[in-house]
């Protein structure tokens, strides 16, 4: 089965079961979940052409862990290549690291024989020209947000996690990142345990929302060792995300979560007047599961 996260989980997840049908491996049904996602044209928070920071550059962060060997690899700040979540697999595959940064891991996806191109569209250029124009300082800048404290805007993430028919679990995730964001920041995505998490003995998790808050938390992390505690993939979701309220903290985001077993759920906070879910494909069946704000 494979699960993904948001509006583009059909697509996502249409893109990964030829491989399982196969009896591929959850890391390529992953990994092609998630390509989908990148390279989709129109998209704005994942991939290239969206979500530029205060300097108008679009940067990718990403992630991917394989389950039977507990092996992840990352990459934040990644410039000017568009697969983000396959550079990181060259990371966990071709290196003993698990993240690199930056121009040094636009380097290293090129020595991979990534292409290098441009991250910038029509849509993320008119996006920062019309921010631009205003002479604003990034929301980064604002106080932290407890209590009623401004949320920031603008960030989606895609998370995609499968069980292959071996019973191997992988699980990845990629993002722009949040929009107008100060140069050189990295979110939670490329983090094992805040962007996504996964234990072969357990299940997995992944996460979006507001990954400068989430990140202080590894929330991931914490709903698959509250699942190996025998806590419902909805509980250990909860509970973790109630850590993060618990410490004041006002913000936008939502885990889903699945067992070895299949069961999954997924509990999401803020995000007012928007849509949140996940879509579930498992043994040709396709099903959508939109969830409530908590
Ligand atoms: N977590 C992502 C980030 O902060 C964005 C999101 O998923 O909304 O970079």
């Amino acid at each position: 089965m494979v699960i993904t996260n948001w509006q583009f989980a059909a697509g996502a997840n249409n893109a990964a079961w030829p491989i399982l049908d196969s009896g591929g491996t959850a890391l390529d049904a992953v990994e092609a979940a998630i390509n989908h996602v990148e390279l989709l044209t129109d998209e704005f928070y994942v991939g290239y052409g969206g979500s530029p920071n205060t300097l108008g550059e679009t940067t990718l962060d990403a992630m991917i862990m394989w389950g039977p060997s507990h092996d992840a690899g990352a990459v934040g700040c990644l410039k000017r290549v568009k697969k983000a979540v396959s550079v990181a697999r060259h990371v966990m595959e071709r290196t003993q690291h698990t993240l690199l940064v930056g121009d040094d891991a636009t380097r290293f996806a090129v020595e991979m024989g990534f292409v290098e191109t441009s991250l910038t569209n029509g849509a993320s250029l008119k996006a920062w020209t019309e921010w631009a124009v205003k002479n604003e300082k990034s929301d980064a800048w604002q106080p932290e947000r407890r209590g009623g404290g401004q949320k920031p805007e603008g960030h989606d993430t895609v998370g995609s996690m499968a069980i292959d028919r071996q019973g191997n679990i992988c699980v990845g995730c990629s993002t722009n990142g949040r929009t107008f964001k100060l140069p050189g920041r990295v979110g939670d995505s490329p983090i094992a345990g805040a962007g996504a998490y996964c234990d072969n003995d357990v299940g997995a998790a992944i996460a979006t929302g507001d990954g400068d808050v989430m990140m202080r938390f590894l929330p991931t992390y914490h709903t698959v060792e509250l699942m190996r505690q025998g806590a419902s993939p909805e509980e250990a979701a909860r509970e973790a995300i109630r850590r993060i309220t618990g410490k004041g903290y006002n913000f936008d985001g939502a885990i889903v979560a699945l067992n070895k077993n299949g069961q999954h759920g997924s509990v999401r906070i803020g995000w007012e007047g928007e849509e949140f879910g996940y879509g579930v494909q498992r043994g040709g069946e396709s099903n959508q599961f939109s969830v409530e704000a908590m």
